[in-house]
């Protein structure tokens, strides 16, 4: 058996008006796909190993995955992702069947689907009658598309993320149920009017927890191909943006839609417990100064840049210069001209800049500070959650009186402490740190902090969603219309 591997996995926020362009991504092509990723903890990893231990030989197409999360692509960007992705399959050696590793919260200018359009347009280039398979975030927006394009899908069942690996292999193994096992996967899809944000959304304690060990026991059982749920980004604004059930079994339309639905409907009844309690700013600087020992990490979610934001968000260390913060506090800021001045300055310098504010202007204002450069970098470095390199351009290490601020020419993901670490900054050595992320591995942060904040700042990804001005998908939709009413409906997907 020959089968062909193929990835595009990108996230975006469609609230962040810093549009990206192809430099956004990692590419890979060919055998470099596969020795890329052999070793490395994401799906086409775990993929590798299991057509590896079945014996089959494995075809690398392409892959692209996005350096971090990013707004819009723009239409040119896209044309060239999606030309280069379609003729990787088109030029590859015939195949019995095809995995694909992708994301599902992609969106450019010019699509508002992009996997839904790779996907149609692949099962035209390979036939009918090919086999495809599918793996997904469970941060993806699912589209009838999609779905029709596949025989099977898959998705993560971690929040934070640590089943890449595994879910490439789930990914993989339904493959290879279709190729050696004559497996008949349909799917059966529920659309749940809602959008949900928070700490019950962590797979390992949240109430999600329950839907997820309920998608689990499924897979164990005989016929029982995969099951799972979406609550797909808030923050990318499409016509299909809302949350999903999704069931395979092989053959059994009536089991997969019943699944379905009891899921949705589990789903559904928690859907306003399953928002964030949001501090204010003021609040969050009261409860730095009232904090007598140790660190208090305000998580500032709403300028998250793995879901999408912009990263140039200042609101934080406004409030607490501002408020007269007398701490000591870390901070990661986009901000390619700061970064630019302090590095004409030098190191040991002291400057005259302004941080934050030079991507979204319309939520943050330009901070003037005076800070001494403490130290400049290309900004790149080996992460601690994935081995890989991220880069944040040229970066700087400024000293703000007692504050650190970390500016970067470009966003990188901070849902672990890779950015401090590379710049020399241990988080713990401070009385504030801003963690741009809604949630990371315990170890990073939550582990050793004395309180963790979620504060309501602006942003384009905030979770104070009703906030953010939704104008693209289906309305009503909880919470901005927390009337909304839900009836299930199950869509079924079977081909052949
Ligand atoms: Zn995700």
């Amino acid at each position: 058996m020959k089968v062909l591997i193929a990835e595009m996995i990108q996230e975006v926020s469609t609230f962040n008006p810093a549009v990206c362009d192809t430099s956004a991504f990692d590419f890979h092509e060919g055998q470099d796909v596969l020795d890329y990723y052999r070793h490395r903890p994401l799906e086409v990893g775990g993929a590798l190993s299991v057509f590896e231990a079945e014996g089959f030989e494995v075809v690398g197409a392409f892959a692209a995955r996005a350096k971090t999360s990013n707004g819009l692509l723009t239409a040119e960007a896209w044309n060239e992702v999606s030309s280069r992705f379609l003729n990787a399959i088109r030029n590859a050696p015939p195949v019995d069947g095809v995995y694909f590793a992708m994301h599902g919260a992609m969106g450019a200018e010019n699509e508002l689907d992009p996997e839904g359009y790779l996907l149609q347009e692949a099962r035209k280039i390979l036939g009918d009658d090919m086999p495809i398979t599918l793996s997904l975030d469970l941060h993806g927006i699912v589209t009838d598309r999609m779905l029709q394009a596949v025989n099977a899908v898959t998705m993560y069942q971690t929040y934070p993320h640590c089943d890449m690996y595994e879910t490439g292999a789930r990914g993989a193994k339904l493959l290879v149920g279709l190729l050696k096992e004559g497996t008949k996967p349909v799917i059966a899809m529920v659309r749940i009017p809602a959008l949900v944000r928070g700490d019950e959304m962590i797979t390992e304690t949240g109430l999600i927890g329950h839907r997820i060990r309920e998608s689990q026991a499924f897979e164990e059982t005989e016929g029982g191909l995969a099951a799972g749920m979406f609550w797909g980004n808030p923050f990318t604004d499409v016509p299909d943006l809302c949350s999903n059930s999704v069931v395979v079994t092989d053959g059994d339309p009536e089991r997969a839609a019943d699944l379905a639905v009891d899921l949705a409907l589990k789903f559904w009844e928690d859907r306003a417990t399953m928002q964030v309690p949001l501090v204010s700013l003021d609040d969050a600087v009261a409860i730095a100064k009232a904090n007598e020992e140790g660190t208090v990490v305000m998580v500032d979610a709403a300028d998250a840049t793995s879901s999408g934001a912009s990263g140039d968000s200042n609101a934080i260390l406004r409030a607490l210069v501002e408020g007269g913060y007398e701490g000591s506090g870390l901070f990661p800021v986009v901000d390619a001209p700061a970064a630019h001045a302090a590095a004409e300055a030098g190191i040991g310098a002291t400057i005259e800049v302004t941080v934050g504010g030079t991507l979204d202007p319309a939520r943050f204002t330009p901070l003037p500070v005076t800070a001494r450069v403490k130290m400049l970098s290309d900004g790149a470095f080996i992460n601690e959650s994935w081995g890989t390199i991220w880069e944040g351009g040229l970066s700087a290490v400024l000293e703000v009186g007692k504050h650190v601020v970390i500016v970067t020419s470009q966003p990188v993901h901070l849902f672990d402490r890779s950015l401090f670490l590379a710049h020399g900054q241990d988080p713990q050595r401070f009385d504030v740190v801003v963690q741009k992320s809604p949630h990371c591995q315990p170890q990073f942060f939550r582990d050793w902090a004395a309180k963790l904040v979620d504060v309501d700042a602006p942003g384009s990804t905030s979770a104070n969603l009703p906030y953010l001005g939704h104008t693209i998908c289906r309305r009503p939709m909880f919470p901005m219309e927390r009337d909304t009413q839900f009836e299930p409906e199950v869509l079924i997907f079977q081909r052949g």
